[in-house]
């Protein structure tokens, strides 16, 4: 089976159907979302739309559960919880309720899927080797899937320690030996200072994984962010991937 990996959307439409389309082009079994599908961005209900028709898993993200009211703004950047606040004023009622159907992390067939970490799937980033070496302590299962720092990670637990770093497009993982921790990258909002909307693939038959990346047209979301009073940064930190 095949599998695509998403997360961190952040209602960046154009990013979601540029990336919904070349994993239809990449036949593709099944669609995982690591949560964050709402926040920063101008299309948070066609967003939650779209995932809901198309991922079979979900996971809810610390944006998505801030926009719901269930975490209190002030934990938030300034833009971040401006963001936020614009979006539950615009969440409608559907989007609301199938976010509020979403759990931060979930364990299936030998994955261990959290939005930020096993030990603490709403706000840790897996950035370093401590941070997933504590990861790989907490989690049983052979593979681990996180999303929210936004960069495309592989890292593996190799004995003595954690290996590996950042993921560029292209990247492949060969998973049947060891254990491993991957972020497939943000589709909506890239910090790892590629523009470009990331993902992965992962094949359970030949236990492989890719880092895939995809070009959208980012100046349409900017446009759609700068119309509806965003912060000015937020639509800026796109062209740049940061
Ligand atoms: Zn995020």
């Amino acid at each position: 089976m095949r599998i695509a990996v998403i997360s961190d959307i952040h209602a960046n439409l154009h990013a979601l159907e540029a990336v919904l389309a070349a994993i239809d082009a990449d036949r593709v079994d099944q669609i995982w979302c690591l949560g964050d599908l709402v926040g920063y961005g101008p299309r948070p209900n066609e967003c939650v739309a779209l995932v809901r028709e198309r991922a079979s898993l979900c996971l809810a993200g610390n944006h998505d559960l801030a926009v719901l009211g269930r975490l209190e703004l002030e934990f938030f950047a300034d833009e971040a919880g401006a963001a936020a606040a614009w979006t539950r004023t615009v969440l409608g009622a559907d989007a609301a309720t199938y976010l509020g159907s979403l759990e931060p992390s979930a364990s299936v067939e030998g994955v261990t899927l959290a939005h930020g970490s096993p030990r603490d799937p709403i706000w840790e980033y897996v950035l370093t080797h401590a941070a997933a070496d504590a990861a790989f302590a907490v989690s049983r299962e052979p593979l681990i899937l996180v999303g929210h720092s936004h960069v495309a990670l592989a890292l593996a637990s190799a004995g003595s320690g954690v290996a590996g770093g950042k993921a560029p497009p292209g990247t492949e993982i060969e998973l049947a030996v060891g254990r491993h921790l991957l972020n497939p990258g943000s589709v909506g909002q890239p910090r790892d200072g590629d523009p470009r909307a990331a993902w992965l693939v992962i094949d359970t038959t030949t236990h492989g994984a890719r880092f895939r990346r995809t070009t959208y047209p980012i100046e349409l979301t900017q446009a759609e962010m700068r119309e509806r009073g965003l912060p000015e940064v937020l639509a800026e930190r796109l062209a740049h991937g940061v």
